[in-house]
């Protein structure tokens, strides 16, 4: 499944038609409460919105969308329900975009208004049908069949768009349900070529909001469905929802912003207060925005192990600590000036666009290493432990091969297998 083949551009900003993915957010602020909203606006763009929308539900908000949108530093998305003056006065004013969901407008004369106002002034939309707010004539489908009740409504809209001859619009389907999100919007991607913008409404809290969307949104954008996202929380820190869009689109290796954190899980053997070096390290690489990947390792029981790719990483033992780079050791330091020491390094870095290391500093941190690694040979570690099942995995699979070069017939059909594309082993 490729992206959306159309492309649209909200105050400068393409969606769709391979596109980076594009993170949104909505403000919490009451819109027309102009330095609360501005104070929000900013905030998650400096945590990496590419667009912001705003709630546009009074006359009162609409009057102060057009300051909104001249000091915006990113394009502003108007948010309009029930009220289609309302969306006129927001295209007047401006907006980047007006999203708006045409089954509570008032009518396809309405929408018709505002469609034409909007072409007339270049102003893309968004047009989203909500779980909750299917059409009458829809009920019954829903009934039976909530994802194509889902998927008609939204191509329904799409229709009235084309007639209206109107294409300068991407598409959302919004639901509270993560596998009627998934299937709804797999099959509406087969249906429409239009841009789609991504979501789990009332996904809940910073906790389990970030894990629904994160399966949901985490499940489409794998199989390179989906233009734009919000992750919707109940926070009204906005860039929180923005911290976590990005890391999902960072998980998926498809766009990358700032540094990568990664941290072994702990275990019997944590040498250091893992919780808070931890926090503090993801706090502290927040004033980042250089891609690099930082990695934590409770002991330096392993080596540096699985995390000798990072560019940056800290491990201990016996109250020292190692900050290395790349699999090499760059200095010994004592354990309370692990974090300390490791940002000077990452400066130094970002400062020199190289890892700089000092040789004696590098010998006296790899002599100490080799030693920690000597003294715990025997220890099954779980990077030990994952390390010799993959061992045992790559006999199993040259055992395989073997026979399957012997006796074609003992192949093990991939697709048929109730576990294909999984992992599985077999005594
Ligand atoms: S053995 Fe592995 S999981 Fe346990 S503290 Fe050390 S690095 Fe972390």
């Amino acid at each position: 499944m490729m992206a959306s083949q159309r492309q649209i551009t909200v105050g400068g900003v393409p969606i769709g038609g391979g596109a980076p993915v594009a993170v949104q957010t909505m403000t919490k602020t009451e819109t027309a409460n102009l330095p609360a909203t501005m104070e929000q606006i900013h905030r998650v763009a400096e945590a990496g919105a590419d667009l912001v929308r705003v709630a546009v539900p009074r006359e009162s908000d609409v009057e102060a969308l057009r300051t909104i949108v001249g000091e915006s530093p990113i394009p502003v998305i108007a948010d309009i329900h029930f009220n289609h003056t309302l969306a006129l006065k927001a295209i007047d004013a401006g907006a980047h975009c007006v999203r708006l969901n045409p089954g509570n407008i008032g009518g396809p004369d309405k929408v018709a208004e505002v469609v034409a106002r909007a072409r007339a002034a270049g102003t893309p939309m968004r047009i989203g049908v909500n779980s909750g707010s299917l059409p009458k004539h829809l009920h019954e489908l829903e009934r039976a069949d909530p994802v194509e009740a889902l998927v008609t409504a939204a191509t329904e809209f799409v229709t009235l768009m084309e007639r209206l001859e109107f294409e300068d619009f991407k598409v959302s389907i919004k639901s509270t349900n993560v596998p009627n999100t998934i299937a709804s919007n797999r099959m509406l991607a087969e249906r429409i070529p239009y841009p789609l913008h991504l979501g789990i409404t009332e996904a809940g809290t910073k906790w389990s909001g970030s894990l629904k969307s994160s399966v949901g949104l985490g499940t489409l954008l794998a199989d390179g469905i989906g233009d734009t996202i919000r992750i919707s929380l109940s926070t009204f820190h906005a860039e929180e929802e923005v911290k976590v869009a990005w890391e999902i689109l960072k998980a998926l290796g498809l766009r990358q912003r700032g540094p990568v954190l990664i941290a072994c899980p702990t275990c019997g053997r944590l040498q250091f207060d893992m919780d808070r070096v931890v926090a503090e390290i993801e706090r502290r690489l927040e004033a980042y925005e250089d891609p690099i990947e930082v990695a934590v390792l409770g002991c330096a029981v392993n080596g540096i192990g699985e995390a000798s790719h990072a560019d940056f990483g800290i491990t201990g033992a016996k109250n020292e600590g190692l900050i290395f780079s790349r699999g090499q050791a760059l200095r010994k330091v004592p354990q309370d000036e692990l974090v300390d020491a490791l940002f000077v390094e990452i400066d130094k870095y970002v400062k020199a666009r190289r890892v700089v290391s000092d040789e004696g500093a590098a010998s006296e941190g790899a002599e100490w290493l080799a030693a920690i690694e000597a003294e715990n040979a025997g220890e099954l570690t779980p990077e030990r432990l994952a390390a010799m099942e993959a061992a045992a995995a790559d006999d199993e699979r040259a055992d395989l091969d073997l026979v399957s070069a012997l006796e074609p017939a003992a192949q093990i059909d991939e697709e048929a297998s109730p576990v294909a594309g999984r992992r599985f082993s077999r005594s």
